[in-house]
């Protein structure tokens, strides 16, 4: 019987191997869909963990892309852009959103003359005033320079000069060659009015992207107009938008011309309610200020005799931006230490 025993056990002990096996397998197989998923997610999040690598190589694979966008060369020939061999006229038109005299079609209409119109307003900073570059003039205690850009205008330049005349105020008119020929008539009121002339250019052209020639030619083309209309010689010049360069300073040195521009911009050529313009130049002007406004404009005429009473009531008085330099060179040579230059 042993045998048989024996026989009995191993059979015994077969059953519990193939349930043993059973048990112990089947859960293997049982979950072996999720041990595979977790697998693959432990292979995905290895992916993942990856994909920062795989990114960065992606992002320096950009960086030494050949054809990535590199920065743009400054096109010299962009209105917008101030250039840096400009030097001293790093600007747009500062302005400076402020500091960018800009006349609009509307505002040269009027007539046939074919005047280009305004290049966009840059962000042009004004640098400080040069003994040639004037924006505001220092040493002065009780006035302001007063100008008036574009014109001569029909119907306008005399409305202008009547509240002047009215308020005993004389101005700086900085006129367009091209206009004074059309209009001489209005040039010589405004002189006969106490007013001066200054240079704008004969037709508004940008001449800081221009060469020496082109520059002289320009001034010495107004200068000559309005010593044949009106008499006078000119020295001030404001180049359009206020825009200038190194070459621009130089010629104008040369032709004895003081390049005239401005700290205190209302941007009235916007035509912003007369109230505007008022406030905006009160916010703005200091002593010696040059304030710079256009002629042709509605709102600018109907603003200005509140600007002249204000002005007063600050003790400034409006005045051509040559009298306050006039008046500073009365000091140099009241006080001359220095040779002259
Ligand atoms: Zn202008």
């Amino acid at each position: 019987m042993p045998s048989l025993s024996l026989r009995i056990t191993a059979g015994v002990i077969l059953l519990l191997g193939i349930c043993f096996c059973f048990f112990c397998f089947y859960p293997i197989h049982a979950n072996a869909p999720s041990s595979l998923a977790d697998d693959e997610t432990g292979s995905k999040v290895s992916q993942r963990s990856d994909t920062p690598h795989e990114a960065t190589a992606a992002i320096d694979q950009v960086k030494n892309e050949p054809n990535k966008p590199q920065p743009q060369p400054i096109d010299k020939n962009d209105a917008s852009i101030q250039l840096p061999t400009t030097g001293q006229s790093a600007a747009a038109t500062e302005d400076e959103p402020q500091q960018v005299d800009q006349t609009s079609p509307e505002e040269v209409t009027g007539s046939n003359e074919g005047l280009t119109p305004s290049p966009p307003a840059s962000a042009e900073p004004i640098p400080d005033s040069t003994n040639q570059l004037i924006k505001r003039v220092e040493g002065i205690h009780n006035m302001v320079g007063i100008t008036f850009d574009d014109g001569p205008v029909p119907q306008m330049t005399e409305q202008y000069l009547a509240v002047l005349d009215k308020l005993n105020v004389r101005a700086t008119f900085f006129m367009i060659g091209q206009r004074i020929k059309y209009y001489p008539e209005l040039a010589r009121q405004v002189v006969e009015q106490g007013s001066e002339i200054g240079s704008h250019s004969w037709q508004h052209d940008r001449l800081d992207q221009t060469t020496a020639d082109t520059i002289a030619k320009d001034l010495l083309s107004v200068a000559n107009q309005v010593q044949a209309d009106v008499g006078r010689s000119l020295s001030l010049f404001r180049p359009p938008y206020g825009r200038r360069s190194d070459t621009l300073l130089t010629v104008a040195e040369q032709l004895s011309f003081k390049v005239i521009i401005w700290d205190v911009d209302p941007r009235d050529w916007e035509d912003p309610p007369p109230e505007k313009i008022v406030a905006s130049i009160l916010e703005q002007v200091k002593p010696g200020s040059i304030i710079v406004m256009h002629e042709g404009h509605p709102n600018t005429l109907k603003a200005l005799p509140d600007i002249i009473q204000k002005l007063r009531e600050r003790g400034l008085e409006p005045v051509p931006v040559s009298e306050m330099l006039n008046h500073n060179q009365a000091q140099l040579d009241s006080n001359s230490t220095i040779g002259g230059n």
